[in-house]
């Protein structure tokens, strides 16, 4: 039964992606599917990878490294969620792409964790794109500023930006967030920075990724329309 309904979700998940990319006149390649497993069991993570998906996104660290080695190895994990400093040592080696990296301080310690290790580590930079108190993420006229001083760092690579907008009713009313996003995107770009590239544009979620493809993401973190809703409370 559970099995039944989590593929029938996928399905109509990837539906919605491949419907969103046509009208953009966009490659279904050019957008990842990334399933948001937060919460949910790794019986149900199994079916969702059984039919396919090799990219699940957790946004806490000690789930993430509790799920990894109950799943396949050749599963990219992505980190989605507020990261601590602290705990950057357990997953800096384990994930695909950061996507949530909003500070200097931050960038700094991934850095070394990344030095230890040998190796490079993809991240993003998380904009508060439409200002709210509530949520983690850089200003808007922040970022380019950001992307400088992180560029410095030999051992992160910036690889574009991740946005998480507003929680609203009608998905079109985030359009001109995604679209602004974009335009962020495009103009960092134009400055030709040193380990900055802007090919990642991380946004739209369960209520919004169909507008989020059509304004130019590149990755969609669906969670919710995949997994059914999620109980905090167990
Ligand atoms: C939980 C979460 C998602 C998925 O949200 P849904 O609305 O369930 O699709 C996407 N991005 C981040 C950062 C999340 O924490």
């Amino acid at each position: 039964m559970r099995e039944q309904e989590l593929k029938e979700n996928l399905t109509n998940v990837e539906e919605r992606v491949a419907a969103a990319c046509k009208r953009a006149g966009r490659a279904r390649e050019e957008v990842t599917l990334i399933a948001v497993s937060k919460t949910k069991p790794v019986e149900d993570l199994q079916v969702i990878y059984d039919a396919g998906i090799r990219s699940f996104g957790e946004n806490k660290v000690q789930e993430l490294t509790g799920k990894i080695p109950e799943m396949p190895n050749d599963i990219d994990w992505h980190l989605i969620g507020h990261l601590q400093r602290n705990k950057v040592k357990y997953i800096v080696d384990k994930v695909k792409l950061i996507h949530s990296v909003d500070s200097y301080r931050l960038a700094e310690e991934i850095n070394i964790q990344a030095k230890k290790h040998g190796i490079v580590v993809p991240i993003l930079i998380e904009v508060n794109a439409a200002n709210e108190a509530t949520k983690f993420g850089v200003k808007l006229e922040e970022t380019l500023q950001l992307c400088e001083e992180i560029s410095h760092l030999e051992n992160v690579h910036i690889e574009g930006l991740m946005t998480i907008a507003p929680n609203v009713v009608v998905s079109e009313e985030n359009r001109p967030i995604f679209n602004k996003i974009k335009a962020l995107s495009v103009d960092i770009a134009s400055k030709n920075l040193d380990n900055v590239d802007m090919r990642i544009l991380s946004m739209g979620m369960t209520n919004d990724f169909e507008v989020a493809i059509e304004e130019g993401a590149t990755h969609v973190r669906v969670g919710t329309a995949i997994f059914g809703e999620r109980n905090y409370n167990i």
